[in-house]
């Protein structure tokens, strides 16, 4: 044969091979009722012959639960001796996510909307575009590159060009399949540099906004072109056989990055084998793309007064306040754990009010499950931010991370009102004040004169 068909031939079958199809994959909802069914459930879970959607194994907790057609017979099977009920919720998991990959025909290549999601690409040149046509507020930086060479960019929002200003950091996409954060946090710029809401412009304007809507640019990417489901980044400094687990060698070609932070790092909820989902990598901080964030952070705190690191992941509704890996009265193991809460509790209930979509806070050890060397939980317990949440967006579970895209909006609108009310708070509580805000100016002067009055 002529190499270069061999060549061309070799070439259609990578292409054919590398991606992955979840063609009849089903998913299941599972609740286990007792402490039984809790470990009946654990034990499939570290098996791996299943793809859960969720981790969190707890009694009257909904499980999501994907899994391949040949084996539905067999799990199906399983549970029922077991007694545990399975309820059948997506009967094919590739139809979804080629909704979620469809492109609106009508629309102008030139037009960047959220009416459906964007590719890194696309995201990069619009964050080109916006700085372009914001010459004097907006700015974009590049906090360092990837394993594949990627560059991990942001944009800065600053109005005021203050001295030692208000910082507040926003990060998305730390997580490759979870569309719904990058989307979320582009909606947010945009409405920071075009909403007309008083609210919304003060929130814009008197914080020095710095936004990486994908943090991990590798693992994105290979959700678009290779594995729609797939989480971690693509470092495959650790590659090994994952025939153990039941699993293509190609899942152990990443690291989770929400467990490769420097902050009690490996103590629980992560695993220091390649193949699962929770690989917190060989050493903490091994990864380019954690380091860059934490070096950011600090050079952030450099520059003035850091009050909010925000992450954003999907999915299940929740604001979650550090730490992580504590549950019960531990909580109060940090310090300001009684403001977060009051924050979060007030920020979540804001965010409700619009569509009516529930929110639930607390920490993940409390509500989710435990977990360490996650970056929020470094950024309060390591370079001590004062206001430090994880946002967990939609949705319960109906799409989990394949979130039709016609949600996008509905969901960056809660999301961006409950910023106003969590900033609200944040400054009611005293963590900064707008520094020429004419309301606070009057105020105090107003109290001045009451004062001097009274001792006069
Ligand atoms: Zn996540």
């Amino acid at each position: 044969m002529d190499t270069k068909v061999k060549l061309l031939l070799v070439l259609i079958a990578t292409v054919c091979v590398n991606a992955v199809s979840y063609r009849d994959y089903k998913v299941y909802d599972v609740v286990p009722k007792t402490k039984e069914d809790v470990s009946i459930l654990k034990n499939l879970l570290e098996e791996n012959k299943y793809i859960f959607w969720s981790y969190a194994v707890k009694v009257d907790n909904v499980v999501k639960i994907m899994v391949a057609p040949e084996k539905k017979d067999d799990f199906e099977k399983y549970l029922s001796s077991a007694g545990i009920d399975a309820k059948l919720v997506i009967e094919d998991v590739q139809r979804l996510v080629d909704a979620q990959l469809q492109r609106p025909v009508s629309r102008s290549q030139q037009e960047y909307n959220w009416d459906y999601y964007q590719t890194l690409d696309e995201i990069y040149a619009w964050l080109d575009k916006v700085a372009e046509d914001h010459p004097n507020v907006v700015s974009t930086f590049e906090i360092g590159t990837t394993i594949e060479n990627r560059a991990i960019r942001g944009i800065k929002i600053d109005y005021k060009k203050q001295e030692r200003p208000t910082i507040g950091f926003l990060k998305g996409g730390l997580h490759a399949r979870e569309w719904i954060t990058p989307a979320t946090l582009t909606w947010i710029v945009n409405q920071f540099l075009t909403s007309e809401d008083t609210n919304v412009r003060n929130l814009a304007e008197n914080v020095v906004w710095h936004v990486i809507p994908v943090a991990n640019p590798d693992g994105y990417v290979y959700t678009f072109t290779n594995d729609r489901m797939w989480r971690k980044n693509r470092n495959r400094a650790n590659f090994t056989s994952c025939a153990h687990l039941g699993l293509n060698d190609d899942m152990s070609n990443g690291i989770d990055l929400n467990r490769n932070f420097g902050y009690l790092w490996m103590t629980t909820g992560a695993s220091q084998d390649p193949c699962t989902q929770t690989f917190a990598g060989p050493t903490a901080f091994s990864e380019r793309e954690s380091v860059a964030i934490a070096n950011y952070i600090y050079s952030l705190q450099r520059q003035g007064n850091l009050v909010y690191y925000l992450g954003f992941h999907s999915y299940t509704q929740l604001i979650l306040v550090p730490y992580s890996h504590v549950g019960g009265a531990d909580v109060l193991s940090v310090p300001n754990y009684g403001d977060l809460f009051e924050i979060a509790a007030k920020g979540a209930a804001k965010l409700t009010e619009r569509y009516n979509t529930p929110y639930r806070i607390g920490t993940s050890a409390d509500i989710l499950y435990e977990v360490s060397g996650s970056g929020f939980d470094w950024a309060k317990g390591q370079a001590g931010v004062p206001v430090v949440l994880l946002y967990e967006l939609r949705d319960l579970g109906q799409y989990g991370f394949l979130l039709p895209a016609d949600q996008i909006v509905p969901n960056s609108e809660e999301v961006l009102d409950s910023l106003v009310e969590i900033d609200r708070v944040t400054r009611q509580i005293g963590y900064y004040h707008y520094q020429n805000g004419g309301q606070i100016l009057k105020t105090s002067i107003l109290l001045l004169v009451s004062a001097m009055l009274f001792v006069l």
